[in-house]
Order: structure tokens, then sequence, then C-alpha cells
């Protein structure tokens, strides 16, 4: 009997070790499973925004065929007939955040143009920066500011006689300001186009809002804006690439260039944001290498903004 009763409780405690192994095996298998699944769900939630960002990229390569689809075959319009054109990509964007695009097939055998474009000037790298553009034959667009002192007047007289396109950048470049009223935006824009026209000869077509369209500073619908300027006969332009300089002056050439060219292949049309400004040197240090890696793109030409350039805009009326 003793043994027996020993016996047993050996076989009991056996089977109990033997049901914890079990048990813990049990639990392992389960942890096991639970990383795996918690795994998946990680790669198939990127694998959903993956699907998601190229079902957005679609939408707005289509929406951009249509439009040059829509386009009249090219028309010499006086200089000043330039009318308001009818899209853009709708989302609020940031100058860092902005809509990526990818290649339809239909845009594969297509030639891909870039507008390369100055924000801000003219200022101590002005001439540079004309220097570089010649040096590659390339001709880009400068949205400046207000500066009435002779240097400056100058300098944007020389961008245009060096080919370049003067556009309107507003005259003071105060956000706050300028976006206070429909009447004060008025005042600024009739400031820097009678500016131009009088002081520097150039009557110009387009302007750039501070901050974009899609600004968030602006508490009056831009809308507002954008229908005063198309009474001006005036196209306004954002951009699709961001180089990034306006938001951060500590960006190194590689960072630089890296914006600009990383979504590059994506765009039939390509406006690329840049800043001419005493505070950004390395933009400057950085454009010739941006120039020599667009130039060596396939199918790919830079040039300047013209009256009939399909404008890239971040903000759209409601009613269109
Ligand atoms: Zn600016």
């Amino acid at each position: 009997m003793y043994y027996e009763g020993k016996y047993r409780k050996k076989r009991e405690k056996r089977q109990q070790r033997a049901r914890s192994r079990r048990i813990f095996f049990l639990a392992l298998i389960l942890v096991v499973i639970f990383i795996a699944l918690g795994m998946k769900i990680l790669e198939l939630e990127k694998e959903l925004l993956a699907v998601n960002a190229s079902l957005a990229k679609i939408q707005y390569t289509l929406k951009e065929y249509e439009e040059s689809a829509e386009e009249a075959p090219a028309v010499e319009t006086p200089a000043t007939m330039t009318p308001l054109p009818t899209q853009t990509p709708a989302a609020e964007v940031q100058e860092t955040e902005l809509p990526v695009v990818t290649q339809s097939p239909q845009e594969a055998s297509t030639s891909r143009k870039v507008y390369l474009t100055f924000d801000d000037g003219p200022s101590v790298y002005t001439a540079e920066i004309l220097d570089i553009l010649d040096e590659y034959d390339v001709k880009a667009t400068f949205f400046v500011l207000g500066k009435d002192d002779s240097a400056s007047i100058e300098l944007i007289q020389d961008i245009y006689e060096r080919g370049h396109t003067v556009g309107m950048h507003s005259y003071s470049h105060k956000y706050n300001e300028i976006y206070a009223s429909k009447e004060a935006f008025i005042e600024d824009y009739q400031k820097i186009y009678t500016f131009l026209r009088d002081k520097v000869g150039v009557e110009s077509f387009c302007y750039r809002f501070p901050g974009g369209s899609s600004n968030t500073i602006s508490s009056i619908d831009m809308m507002e804006f954008a229908d005063y300027l198309e009474e001006q006969r005036v196209t306004y332009y954002d951009w699709n690439i961001s180089s990034g300089d306006g938001s951060s002056t500590a960006l190194t050439v590689e960072q630089l260039k890296e914006n600009v060219l990383k979504d590059m292949a994506g765009y039939r049309t390509a406006v690329v944001l840049l800043h001419d400004s005493g505070d950004k040197r390395s933009t400057v240090d950085a454009l010739p290498e941006i120039i020599e890696a667009i130039l060596a793109m396939e199918d790919t030409e830079i040039l300047p903004i013209v009256e009939d350039t399909v404008p890239v805009q971040h903000v759209q009326r409601l009613n269109e």
C-alpha cells in the first residue's frame, strides 16, 4: 500500500509536470502565433497605405492627363491674356507634404517638363544663381518681391534679360498684411505689379502666393484672391516638388538634391520650389547638381514658366 501510494504520488507529479510542460508549450505556440499575426497585420497595414497612396497618385495623374488633353494647341496669347486654369490637386498641402504622382502608362512616352522656380528674390545670391543657370543653358522662373533699391531692380532686370521669367510673389511678403482682407491683397498686388512694370519694365503674367494657395495663414478663402488674379489675367502657380529650403536653412546639398529628385520621375510636369534668399546658401550650392541630375533624366527638359504653361495649383474651386 505504501509503495502504491508513493508510486501514485510520483505518477501524479509526473503528470502534473507533463501538464505544465504542455501548458508552457501551448502558451509558447500562442505567443509565437500572436507575434506572427501582429507582424502580418503591420505588413498588411503598410500595404494598404501604399495602395491608398498609389490610388491618390493615379487619380492625380488622371486629372493632370485630362487637363492636358483639354488644352488647346499652343496659341500665341497676348501678354496679359492667360486664362486662369481650372485644375489642381485638391489636397491642402504644406510646403513639405506634397501630392506624389506616379507615371501612368500613357505618360511613359511623354516628355517631362521641369520648371525651376525661385521665390523671395532678388538676393545676394541672384547673380550666382543666374550664372549657374547660364552655365547649363537653363531658363527658370523667379517669383520676386518688391525690393525697391537700385541693386535689386538691376538684378530683376538681369533675370528678365537673360531669358528667365519674372513672376510676382507679393510686394511685402508679409502674410498677415497681404491676407488680412481682399482690399489688402489687391493693394499689395498692384504695388508689385506696377513696381515691376514701371521700374523693371516687365508686365508679369504669373503670381505665386506667399505660402502657396494652400497656406494656412489666410483666414480669407484663397479663391477670393485667385478670382481677383483671374480678373487681372494673371495665373498663379504653386509647386508639386519642394526642395525643403523654405522650411529649413540647415539642409545639406545632399538633402536638397534628394528632396527635389526623389519623386520627380513620377511627374510629367514638375514645378520645383526653391528659394533665392540671403539665408539659403545651400540652395545655390545644390543647384548645379540638381540641374545635372534633372538633365540626365530621360526625355526631360527644364523650362521657364510661360503663359501657356499648365499650372500646378494646390487649391481648387468648389464649383469646378
Ligand atoms: Zn516666399
